[in-house]
């Protein structure tokens, strides 16, 4: 079989470099890939805000040519202590379906070509009722890992839900991992939602800006693709 090569960003060797030196000063290795600016701090933030041990490096895949979205995000990473790089997918209100192809090179193009400890991502179901690119993303990720074109030791998916639109999102209970968000952090959290990306106390985001964050764990990529066969996670009987 051929081997691939992945064309070399003009950031690549910028990109590694950075990484290798903050590396030697982190314990953890953590990649977030999402397809909008605010996604990282609604449905990981906390986490994130939790484990200032983590080197997190935050890969949005939308909205990079739209200036006061791409200042925000920036903005939010600092708050979040994160580093990240913006793509621009379409991201129009039709939510054209998007080829399994452009979701995964892009991703592709924005990462730093390293392993991570763990990679952070979108649920195949989303987390509501309904945003096509979240579910594109997710199953970007896992297929990502499942032909080793992104490497991590482990991979969590957010884990929430909606009711079909029957409340604002809330965590699955059932997830691998839940982590109930000390007060200070979701304060801090919040703060990000509100003020610097400027959604009105009244707004969905701010209504829904979680006190709790689950995710799905997946420790191998076997798991994970029996998940996109699936298209649902099993609750585990311990
Ligand atoms: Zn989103």
């Amino acid at each position: 079989m051929a081997l691939k090569i992945r064309p070399v960003h003009k950031n690549f060797f910028l990109r590694t470099a950075f990484f290798h030196h903050q590396m030697a000063k982190k314990i953890k290795t953590v990649a977030v890939i999402v397809a909008h600016p605010d996604d990282e701090t609604l449905w990981a933030g906390g986490t994130i805000l939790n484990n200032p041990d983590w080197l997190c490096f935050v890969i949005c895949l939308s909205h990079k040519s739209n200036i006061e979205r791409a200042a925000k995000f920036t903005e939010a990473l600092k708050a979040l202590g994160a580093h990240g790089m913006m793509g621009d997918l379409d991201d129009g209100p039709e939510q054209k379906p998007l080829s399994d192809n452009e979701v995964q090179e892009t991703i592709l193009q924005l990462m730093p070509p390293l392993h991570f400890d763990l990679i952070i991502s979108h649920s195949i179901n989303g987390e509501y009722t309904r945003h096509r690119r979240h579910e594109e993303v997710g199953r970007a990720v896992i297929k990502l890992w499942c032909t080793g074109r992104l490497t991590a030791d482990q991979l969590w998916a957010f884990a929430y839900e909606d009711g079909h639109r029957a409340y604002h999102p809330i965590t699955i209970e059932d997830a691998s991992i839940y982590n109930s968000l000390p007060p200070d952090i979701w304060e801090n959290k919040y703060s990000i939602i509100t003020d610097i990306y400027d959604f009105d106390k009244n707004s969905w985001e701010a209504q829904t800006t979680p006190r709790e964050e689950a995710f799905w764990e997946f420790l191998s990529p076997a798991e994970a693709q029996q998940w996109l066969v699936d298209g649902y996670m099993p609750i585990q009987v311990e």
